[in-house]
């Protein structure tokens, strides 16, 4: 997710010429060792309802023999009994809420385990896990869970909502939680941060619609039918940790292909969307050489409804409606799209360490800059502006509360403001990865960016695997360096001299 922005930025139209762009065994071999969802759905557009099917195939590939399965119930953090894990936080609820509050949650209406009805539980805080009792379930032992449900839709600019332009489905649908050592990983939404962390996994995903709704989707269009006024199509999406959708009656579509990937840009009201497009080809032509090739077939850039700057999902990007300003849309989509990378590919637990995509992100956002010099920003101009704001934010911060916790290793909850969450993972973040960057030399920072990148590739990164990694890439002892970034010890303020 993107929150704030600070870069000035000149238009450009360029064409940029990239060859050699999908990994295909890299999905493959993901694809092989995970799990598949398939889901069939029905929107009822006019009543913001959806009912569908899920059916997941379940392997345990873990020492635990299990005898439950644990899903997080997204929506339900949109529902008027959510509390403290509620998805917007009373300061952004004027924002989020054009029309005043509005239901949002998901029921469960039966499970099935290998084809037999089985009783289930919501548990958690506020009704935000599934829990289904399974036989015994060993290493390498598969079980077949159907869940069917229905979703009320509310309305919200929001991951999950609508608002006058779109209909968002993100995190909507019963999600198994990541099974860790000590079991499955359950803690819920909140309104901070990016609250997600889940597994690579396959999905094959049917939805019927209006006919006059256009979709935008993570995954590649199998087939798309039309009858009786209603559109259907087959979707598949392999090795990805999520998968999104959004629809609209007003999207119009620019597309571009890029090696082998498909480039659209989803969008209404936009005088720039060639632009806006190229920025997108850019910054998958820029970190596919930077970091690692980017390896899917699609990548779908999508304004929207949404009251933060934007949100990263697998193959696709919500861009916010309400940025008026384009140098700050700019920045959102090559944000947004280094996430493809860090988050995507790479994938981390989000709630304990969100500085470790989100710092990526805006670190690759800021090379990105260097990389092209059409955009007319600087790398410099991001760092200095990021010295800058984040050291003002101590100060105000240090006034305001008379005590500073300048660490970034913190679960998302306990950070004590959106803001704080936000400048300690990433502007902090951002600096952090350029201090590595100005202590081993630039050569080798890129040599780190890409053999971590390939280490954690379709797998799930860790801060130790990062400094790790880095020590490994740059033959450098860097334990003690990024130590100190992340328990806030290293003073910025002599940096900055
Ligand atoms: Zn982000």
């Amino acid at each position: 997710m993107k929150k704030f922005y600070c870069f000035i930025i000149m238009l450009f139209f360029g064409m940029f010429v990239f060859v050699g762009c999908g990994s295909n065994n890299i999905i493959v071999d993901a694809s092989e060792n995970a799990n598949l969802y398939k889901i069939t759905a029905n929107l009822d557009y006019e009543n913001k309802m959806l009912s569908a099917t899920e059916n997941l195939e379940y392997t345990n590939r873990s020492e635990l023999t299990l005898t439950e399965l644990k899903f997080h119930l997204h929506p339900n953090a949109f529902s008027e009994s959510a509390d403290s894990t509620k998805a917007v936080s009373a300061t952004q609820m004027e924002k989020a809420y054009n029309n005043g509050f509005s239901e949002g949650n998901i029921k469960i209406v039966s499970t099935y385990v290998n084809n037999t009805e089985s009783a289930f539980e919501i548990t958690g805080e506020e009704n935000s896990i599934l829990q289904v009792k399974i036989p015994e379930l060993n290493k390498n032992q598969t079980v077949d869970i159907k869940i069917n449900f229905v979703l009320t839709i509310p309305n919200v600019n929001h991951r999950f909502g609508y608002g006058n332009n779109t209909l968002n489905l993100g995190n909507w649908y019963p999600i198994v939680c990541v099974l860790e050592s000590e079991g499955f990983f359950t803690q819920p939404y909140n309104s901070s941060g990016d609250p997600f962390y889940s597994e690579i996994s396959n999905y094959l995903v049917d939805i019927t619609y209006d006919e006059n709704l256009k979709i935008a989707h993570t995954g590649e269009l199998k087939k798309s039918t039309t009858s009786n006024g209603k559109n259907k199509v087959e979707i598949s999406a392999l090795a990805v940790r999520d998968f999104a959708l959004v629809f609209s009656e007003k999207f119009e579509v620019a597309t571009a292909q890029v090696g082998d990937t498909l480039v659209q840009y989803f969008y209404y009201n936009d005088d720039n969307y060639e632009f806006n497009l190229q920025t997108a080809v850019d910054s998958l032509n820029t970190f596919s050489e930077l970091i690692g090739e980017y390896p899917y077939s699609v990548l779908n850039i999508v304004k929207c409804n949404f009251l933060h700057g934007g949100m990263e999902y697998p193959m696709l990007v919500y861009i916010s409606d309400v940025i008026e300003v384009q140098q700050e849309y700019t920045n959102v989509i090559i944000h947004e799209i280094a996430h493809q990378w860090w988050y995507g590919v790479v994938g981390n637990n989000q709630l304990a360490y969100g500085w470790l995509d989100e710092g990526l992100a805006e670190y690759s956002t800021a090379i990105f800059y260097k990389i092209n010099p059409q955009y007319d920003v600087t790398y410099n101009d991001v760092v200095g502006n990021a010295l800058s704001a984040y050291l003002l934010f101590c100060d105000v911060y240090r006034e305001v509360y008379e005590t500073l916790d300048t660490s970034m290793n913190r679960n998302v909850l306990n950070f004590n403001t959106d803001t704080e969450y936000v400048y300690l993972s990433y502007v902090k973040g951002l600096l952090m990865f350029d201090a590595v960057s100005e202590l081993i030399g630039d050569k080798k920072m890129e040599k780190c960016l890409q053999q971590y990148y390939d280490k954690f590739s379709m797998k799930f990164a860790t801060p130790n695997g990062l400094i790790k990694s880095f020590e490994k890439s740059s033959g450098k002892d860097l334990q003690s360096y990024i130590t100190s970034w992340l328990d806030g010890t290293v003073v910025l303020e002599q940096l900055a001299g």
